[in-house]
């Protein structure tokens, strides 16, 4: 019987020995199978780029000319003798499990992704598999999310009072992904929508791709003194830049899976925390874990030794990959000074 592993960690990214392909590669490498387009999971460089067909415009808004092969969701393809298929992560538009299949055996590789409803992508789809390789960003069990119909319902009070009182609303979120299901869950009845540089291609990518959102504005294309009643959708780079000054007295907020953390809105001292996340709470990472029915548990980044912990006293192999993923999100919880090892 071989048991050799179907994927391994490299120095250059998770690897596939038999198919010899990389997925979600940190170096440049020949072959890469893409789990979605956020920034440390596609990265530029490599010679040849395998993704899903829903990924398409996003990758190449954010990568450019890239050698790119997409292949529908469910729809294998053979690779070095490997059966290689995407499935619907639920993560963002275009996010993949990838699922290997080797000498009768199943490996996922499940990239980043979540449980919780979202329009602008197909949901979390659960693969039947050996081994389950898996995020865990927000592996505490401090994590679980609202319902994110409530959480709309919030950001709209919000951005409606905001808005008889003559203020714009000024909202922070990531600017790939957030930006986009924020856009799908507000109701664009209340005011205008202006958008940061860094959210509009996004847009036009997912448009593109068939994701109704909105309309929206640059501030070039805005007449500045009828923002007012307008919600402003912005990276969190751009908090305390001179970019905010023409919005006036605004009132702001920040829509993230940190704001489940006390302390992050007070430390970026917003007027509003909305917590908004697109990564699996904990609830949901134990959930999909079961739901594959892995006996095999690997996890790649965000809070490892917890989820491992927890998975190995539930009777499950569970081991660590070293990895150089980061988190969108984490980044926003660094830049705010604070550490989610500190929750
Ligand atoms: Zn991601
Ligand atoms: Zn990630």
């Amino acid at each position: 019987m071989n048991e050799a592993p179907l994927i391994v960690a490299r120095p250059q990214g998770l690897y596939c020995p038999p198919g010899d392909f990389y997925i979600d590669p940190w170096r440049e490498v020949e072959r890469a199978v893409i789990t979605h387009a956020h920034g440390d999971h596609a990265r530029p460089g490599h010679a040849r780029y395998l993704a899903a067909t829903a990924a398409e415009h996003v990758l190449r808004t954010r990568l450019g000319a890239i050698t790119l092969q997409t292949i529908d969701y469910e729809d294998p393809i053979g690779i070095n003798g490997v059966r290689v298929s995407l499935h619907p992560a639920g993560h963002v538009l275009g996010s993949s499990q990838v699922r290997v299949e080797s000498g009768g055996r199943v490996w996922v590789a499940s990239g980043d992704y979540k449980l919780n409803p979202d329009a602008t992508c197909l949901p979390f789809e659960p693969v039947r598999c050996d081994t389950f390789i898996t995020e865990s960003t927000f592996g505490l069990p401090i994590y679980r999310w609202e319902d994110s119909e409530r959480v709309f319902g919030d950001i709209n009070a919000w951005w409606s009072a905001n808005a008889d009182s003559g203020r714009a609303s000024v909202l922070f979120c990531y600017a790939f992904g957030k930006a986009q299901r924020i856009l799908s869950g507000v109701d664009a009845s209340i005011g205008r929508i202006v958008v940061h540089g860094a959210v509009e291609p996004l847009n036009r990518a997912y448009r593109a791709s068939g994701v109704a959102l909105p309309p929206t504005q640059l501030v070039s294309e805005t007449d500045p003194a009828d923002l007012t009643r307008a919600l402003i959708l912005a990276p969190p780079s751009a908090q305390g830049s001179p970019w905010l000054r023409r919005f006036g007295d605004y009132s702001d907020a920040f829509a993230s899976g940190w704001m489940r953390l006390r302390g992050t809105r007070r430390r970026r001292a917003l007027d509003r925390g909305f917590v908004l996340s697109d990564h699996a709470d904990w609830p949901g990472l134990l959930q999909a874990v079961d739901a594959t029915g892995a006996q095999q548990v690997i996890v790649t980044h965000g809070q490892v030794p917890v989820l491992v912990r927890w998975l190995s006293e539930h009777g499950l192999d569970a081991s660590a990959f070293e990895t150089e993923y980061g988190d969108e999100e984490a980044g926003d919880a660094v830049a705010a000074g604070h550490s989610p090892e500190s929750a």
